[in-house]
Order: C-alpha cells, then structure tokens, then sequence
C-alpha cells in the first residue's frame, strides 16, 4: 500500500545536514538500496503503479538519471522485461549524444543521452531517486523527448515538497514514493 511503501522509503533514508554544501539536507538512499527486502518492495511499488493490473502495458523502456537512479531503473526494467536507459552526466557517453543543463539545489549540470536512446514514440518511464527542485528531471524528461521518446511517467523515491520540484514539472505528473 502507498503508506507502507512510503514507511519502507523512510525507514531505508539517512538524512546527512551539511552534504554537499553547508546548509543542504542530503537524504542518502543506500542503506534502503542495500536492504534486499526494501529494496523489493519499492521496486515492486513503482512496478505496480505504473503497471496496475500486471499487464505488459504503461511503458516499453526505462530511463535512469545517472548516479542512483540508475540502481532504481535497472531493478524497475529487469522485473519489467524491459531494457534501461543511462541518462548520463556530461561527458561521459561515447557517441552522439543530446544535452541539457539545468540548475541544481547545490549548483548547475548538464545530462545528456544518445540520440539514438530510443526508437521513435517508444514509452518511456523515467526515475531518479529524489526530486529536489525538479531541474534534474525536467532536463531528463526534455531529453527523452527530444531523442524520439514519449514519457510514459516520472518517478523518485522521495519527494522534497518544499522545493516545488513537483510544481516545476507541471503539468507533467510525478509518482513519489514517499513525499517529505
Ligand atoms: P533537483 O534537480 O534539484 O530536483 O535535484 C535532484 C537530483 O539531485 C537527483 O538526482 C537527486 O539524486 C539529487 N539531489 C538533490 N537534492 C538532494 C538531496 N537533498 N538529497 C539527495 N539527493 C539530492
């Protein structure tokens, strides 16, 4: 159920104050990551969300922004069936590849992908493990589109509601596990 996924997401997160920057509340995911059994269950979670009745519908690949969400979509596309999508940071894709920058709550950044990511109107899901301020993900989703896909959906782990992450992607919608 949404507040036992929810229970699981907070149970799993370590909040480091001060990580990066002085002043930033970083919430580490890992020790969720690193627990076989929560980590089933939130990967079960999105599945079920996106993939309500089972079924092989919703979307046809996952796309991760680089470095945790990583973790997440290739879990969510295995159990899928599906293939994964390295939304990168700059400069590390070996061939063509797209780019966005967008500002950080800790500073500015650029993502990229393949031109070639995607074949044409593929359904995308896309996930990260938190949403801050959304520049990560509107980027992401801007570059899914802009390299062929459609997004079929976007979401984190945790949602960091006083960032307004969430109104920034308007009228995109955003499925967060757990939203503090
Ligand atoms: P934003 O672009 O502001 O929404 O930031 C989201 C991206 O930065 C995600 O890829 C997160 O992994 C990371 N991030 C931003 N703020 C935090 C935070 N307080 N704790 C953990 N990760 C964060």
């Amino acid at each position: 159920s949404g507040p036992e996924l929810a229970a699981v997401v907070a149970a799993g997160t370590v909040d480091v104050p001060d990580f990066p920057k002085p002043g930033i509340v970083f919430k580490d995911l890992m020790p969720l990551f690193a627990d076989g059994a929560a980590f089933r269950r939130v990967i079960d979670g999105i599945l079920a969300h996106h993939r309500p009745d089972g079924r092989s519908d919703g979307f046809d690949v996952v796309a991760g922004v680089e470095a945790r969400g990583f973790v997440v979509a290739a879990a969510v596309a295995y159990a899928a069936g599906c293939g994964v999508v390295p939304v990168r940071k700059a400069g590390k894709l070996p061939r063509k590849a797209l780019s966005a920058s967008y500002e950080l709550e800790y500073g500015e950044a650029t993502l990229e992908v393949h031109e070639d990511a995607f074949i044409a109107g593929q359904r995308v899901l896309v996930v990260d493990d938190v949403l801050a301020t959304g520049g990560t993900a509107g980027a992401a989703l801007e570059l899914v589109e802009r390299a062929g896909g459609t997004v079929a959906g976007f979401t984190v782990l945790m949602e960091l509601a006083f960032l307004k992450g969430r109104e920034r992607l308007s009228p995109r919608t955003v499925h967060a596990l757990l939203t503090v």
